[in-house]
């Protein structure tokens, strides 16, 4: 072949590439909110399936064509909506090269350089987290799949302890399993329990605090009432306050129980086990059975990564190990399979390891430092604005304001969208209505922050 002729087969690559870095480039002048909603780009896509194909090239210039004006602006630096990290060049380049790559991760035989990234990954991750060296790691589409995994590891552990094999035998006719979780446990963890037969229902919840922090005394009396298998399911950096549980009253209880297994919802939060001045935060997290938490979201690892830890990585494995005569099996290798509920994925692990390396953990802990400070920052300067309030106590990276009444929160909210230069998420707090501010971006600069104040400040005044 002709370099011409590669050249013109290699067209759609090009095209790719100068509309990414297009985008890149104006990443942080782009309004936050998208031009398009769903519904308008609906009626311009929504076309029957083509009968027949067109040229790559084509492809990518029709996508891009029609998907910018739908796009949000989460990777920029005034995106204050939801927790959702902005993609690190780092990550995004190495995510580029995972799918050229095409490799399938389920198998260190079928992907060798999948497997064995991801078991540095998970080394690092422990190291990063202090969490102890010999826990199992699975690298997962998000927490929601984090959560659900490492709530299968306790199904199991919880029943093997009393002699049933959940795996072999299911839950028809299993002993009792009781879920323990807090009435503001984040709203996937409930598609979990309904997943794994748990049922969203049964699970006992109990009362919070103004912060959203599972109430000791009723977790105490909860806990004493019944010496069956019991899962506690804990919360590090709740969606909208931020707040953590008291895992240091929390895991005596677990501990004093008979036969529990506690595991910690930190999607976001469990970052803060990296970050020396947030230790207090989470005094006895890492006492927890298992961890969930996401990489897409502070770590800035492209969109998708979760990660599952647990302790016992041998109850980890067991609910997911798959064996088949096709598949190779490896005992000395890490077989990236049995920690998550898949067989053919995505080798995460390429971006997961491009981001660790890209920022360090002296990066990494910057960067959550830097946004704590920035939560810390609105805080103060909103105390001194009259007629908004901040809601919560500012612990991590969340603030939520509200501002005389419902209507001016309304009010202001709407305001911040029409502007459209910073986007926050509005939400309902303990029957509240509220405006969130999450800052979880690498861009976000401190310009960003104090022009939200402003803008806060000027229409509100
Ligand atoms: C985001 C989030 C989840 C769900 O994570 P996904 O990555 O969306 O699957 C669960 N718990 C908490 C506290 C979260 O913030």
């Amino acid at each position: 072949m002709s370099a011409s002729e590669t050249n013109e087969k290699l067209r759609h690559f090009y095209n790719a590439f100068e509309n990414a870095l297009e985008y890149e480039r104006h990443q942080s002048d782009r309004a936050p909110w998208a031009e398009s909603g769903y519904s308008e780009l609906m009626a311009e896509i929504g076309e029957a399936l083509p009968e027949t194909g067109l040229a790559n090239n084509e492809v990518i210039s029709e996508l891009v064509n029609k998907a910018s004006s739908g796009l949000n602006a989460t990777t920029g630096g005034r995106f204050f909506g939801w927790v959702i990290g902005a993609s690190h060049p780092a990550g995004v380049a190495a995510d580029w090269l995972t799918s050229i790559w095409g490799q399938n991760a389920g198998n260190p035989q079928v992907a060798p350089a999948a497997a064995a990234f991801e078991e540095v990954v998970r080394q690092w991750l422990l190291a990063l987290l202090d969490l102890p060296g010999e826990c199992g790691v699975g690298l997962v589409t998000g927490a929601t799949m984090a959560n659900m995994t490492a709530m299968a590891a306790a199904r199991s552990e919880l029943l093997k302890r009393v002699g049933y094999d959940v795996e072999s035998d299911g839950l028809f006719g299993a002993p009792e399993i009781r879920v323990i979780l807090g009435d503001e446990a984040h709203a996937t963890i409930y598609s979990g329990l309904s997943l794994l037969g748990l049922g969203r229902q049964r699970a006992t919840s109990v009362g919070t605090d103004e912060q959203g922090r599972m109430d000791i005394d009723a977790l105490t009396a909860v806990m004493h009432s019944s010496d069956v298998p019991t899962l506690v399911i804990a919360q590090a950096g709740h969606i909208n306050t931020g707040a953590f549980d008291c895992f240091d009253e929390i895991v005596p209880l677990v501990r004093a129980h008979p036969n529990a297994w506690l595991h910690v919802d930190g999607a976001f939060g469990l970052w803060a086990l990296a970050v020396p001045s947030l230790q207090p935060l989470v005094a006895g997290l890492r006492d927890a059975d298992s961890w969930g938490t996401d990489g897409h979201k502070w770590l800035q690892i492209p969109y998708d990564c979760g990660f599952v830890i647990v302790r016992n990585a041998e109850a980890h494995r067991r609910p997911l190990q798959a064996t088949a005569s096709y598949l190779p099996i490896c005992d000395e290798q890490r077989d990236p399979s049995h920690y998550v509920p898949e067989l053919s994925r995505r080798a995460r692990g390429f971006a997961a390891w491009a981001v660790f390396k890209a920022l360090g953990r002296s990066g990494i802990v910057a960067m959550i430092e830097k946004h704590v400070a920035f939560a810390k920052h609105i805080e103060r300067e909103l105390h001194e604005v009259p007629g908004v309030h901040v809601v919560n106590d500012v612990v991590l990276n969340q603030v939520i304001v509200s501002a005389d009444s419902e209507i001016e929160t309304q009010a202001l909210e709407e305001k911040l969208k029409d502007e459209n230069h910073y986007l926050l998420a509005g939400a309902v707090y303990k029957g509240k209505r509220v405006l969130r501010i999450s800052i979880t971006g690498y861009p976000t600069s401190i310009d960003d922050i104090d022009g939200l104040v402003d803008s806060i400040r000027r229409i509100i005044s």
